[in-house]
């Protein structure tokens, strides 16, 4: 449960007295062992914050971050350090993370040496299967990043992260910016390596057709809150929230019959200055006047679904 507060940026050239960006509000997320579940919205939601403050990677301001029922921040160093180990983040661009000078040996061998995972001795092999794991050859371990494509360079990256025996990868953006070929054998690489590996994965993304095709359970956030969460046929075939289904209707079509035109009108507003009441009237076509005032709290309405409208009153 968590209630994230980040300092903004200068917004517009100025620089206000104090700005905050409540990036997440009162948001709860529970993910069981081995579940997938997907963390889908337009930019700006709140999703990646999300992501980053469950890795560790950023602390809340307020609220908990619970691994295994225990509080991460009640942990001993080595203890938090072991549980922070476990939960490792993929991310959109894998050239980014992966430094340029570095062999692929050294780039997936470096964290479980460190960590005591492997010996220098049995690192070579230690390195071939988690490349064999990723779907890398494993007689490239003395190349360099810039030497592999795009697919594999993000190989690359989940090959590190499986290094350190996790049992979560938070995949953000993984297979955004990849070829939609490439896209579908990363996806089923995530799906193999769950099955091999037991994996629990946080998949965010704001393509809902990799949503549906990876998740089990998916998450919509709007401006830093959860506006609704389903299982996922449940979610794609009972949308509840009008968010939801004017994400779903906006879902480029294959058939040009059912394609629309856009169906969320307006722009997202600035996360500095939400609107009041529900996040989404300003852009909501069934907007009443009391939406305007009262925030909609996220409530059941239906089995294991839950959304967050006034319509369900
Ligand atoms: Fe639309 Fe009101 Fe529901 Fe918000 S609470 S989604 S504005 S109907
Ligand atoms: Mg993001």
């Amino acid at each position: 449960k968590s209630g994230l507060v980040e300092r903004g940026a200068e917004f517009m050239g100025l620089k206000p007295p104090n700005p905050v960006v409540r990036a997440l509000d009162d948001v709860s997320l529970t993910v069981a062992e081995g579940e997938v579940v997907g963390i889908v919205g337009e930019s700006g939601c709140g999703k990646s914050t999300l992501g980053r403050v469950v890795a560790g990677l950023l602390q809340a301001s307020e609220g908990t971050v619970l691994f295994r029922d225990k509080r991460l921040q009640d942990m001993p160093g080595e203890e938090a350090e072991a549980a922070r180990l476990k939960v490792q983040m993929i991310f959109q661009d894998p050239s980014s993370s992966l430094n340029p000078r570095q062999r692929v040996r050294e780039i997936i061998g470096a964290a479980p040496l460190h960590h005591g995972l492997t010996t220098a001795r049995e690192l070579d092999d230690y390195v071939s299967l988690q490349m064999a794991r990723a779907g890398l050859d494993p007689s490239m371990a003395s190349r360099f990043p810039h030497q592999f494509s795009g697919g594999q360079r993000q190989r690359i990256g989940i090959a590190r992260a499986l290094a350190v025996q996790p049992d979560m990868l938070i995949c953000d953006e993984s297979v955004a910016a990849l070829d939609v070929s490439i896209q579908a054998q990363i996806l089923n690489l995530f799906l193999d390596l769950r099955k091999q590996l037991d994996l629990t994965y946080i998949f965010i993304s704001h393509d809902l057709s990799v949503v549906e095709h990876i998740s089990d359970r998916v998450v919509v956030m709007y401006l830093g809150r959860v506006v609704e969460e389903a299982a996922v046929e449940e979610l794609f075939s009972h949308p509840n929230h009008p968010y939801t289904r004017a994400l779903l209707q906006e879902r480029p079509s294959l058939d040009p019959v059912q394609r629309s035109f856009s169906a969320i009108e307006g722009e997202i507003p600035s996360p500095l200055s939400p609107p009041s009441g529900c996040h989404f009237h300003p852009r909501c076509p069934l907007a009443m006047d009391r939406c305007r005032i009262e925030r909609p709290e996220l409530r059941t309405v239906g089995s294991r679904h839950k959304s967050a409208c006034h319509l369900n009153d």
